[in-house]
């Protein structure tokens, strides 16, 4: 694969396609040792050693990260209002131009995965795949043995769709109630809706897993990371 070397430095967070030209005609760029200073200079970086200032430039097409979502902002690239998860990530993984892999609602917490990988994503989101995808929920008032067997079975959303069968486990039931919920599908505000259909209500929601990721607990809120190459490959 080849791509031009004023793209891939740029790509890689150089600075901008100018920015880039002025650094390769400054004679510190060079591709297995040799000085190129044309920025229309074919390189192909899985086979060819690029160094800028003597430091190689570590090349990947791909990015993969995993983000403990705030409460606040949305799960979108761009908004003309609102704050977006891409405006949390540093400028240096926004040159990846990641996305959100699926949407968390503005108010809800946890596991949002971001990536470049259309293909990746493309999979994690198909109805067919049945991805499961687990929320830790605080719900006000008790939540019962109906409630989980409700659930197991598929409860009617107010637009009259059946859900598949989810899974609710009770953490601690009382004036409000800990839960966690496993749900295979991803229908608009689903969780919150599937308590509505029983008549309860969620008030904190917490996406905890997605598939086999699992939220790194050493993330506070707004923090992320990038996946490890074994996260990467369970995912595939
Ligand atoms: N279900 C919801 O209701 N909201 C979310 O953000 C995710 C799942």
């Amino acid at each position: 694969m080849g791509l031009r070397i004023d793209k891939m430095l740029a790509n890689m967070g150089y600075g901008t396609r100018k920015e880039v030209k002025k650094l390769l005609k400054s004679g510190v760029v060079k591709i297995d040792g040799v000085v190129v200073k044309d920025p229309k200079t074919q390189v192909n970086p899985t086979e060819q050693v690029v160094t800028v200032r003597g430091k190689e430039v570590e090349y990947k097409e791909f990015i993969y990260l995993m983000m403990n979502k705030p409460p606040g902002v949305v799960s979108a690239t761009e908004d003309v209002v609102e704050e977006t998860v891409v405006d949390l990530l540093e400028e240096e993984d926004r040159v990846f131009s990641p996305f959100p892999v699926g949407r968390l609602d503005k108010d809800t917490e946890g596991l949002l995965l971001l990536t470049n990988d259309g293909q990746l994503a493309h999979q994690l989101l198909s109805p067919k795949k049945h991805v499961p995808k687990t929320y830790f929920a605080v719900i006000e008032g008790e939540v019962t043995e109906e409630d989980v067997a409700a659930f197991r079975h598929g409860v009617v959303l107010d637009d009259g769709y059946e859900t598949k069968p989810a899974e609710l486990v009770v953490l601690k039931s009382g004036l409000r109630s800990d839960v966690e919920v496993t749900i295979t599908e991803g229908k608009f505000h689903q969780v919150k809706r599937m308590f509505r259909a029983i008549g309860k209500r969620v008030i904190y929601l917490k996406r905890i897993q997605m598939g086999p990721l699992v939220l790194d607990p050493s993330l506070d809120l707004g923090e992320y990371r990038e996946l490890t190459d074994e996260e990467v490959e369970m995912l595939k």
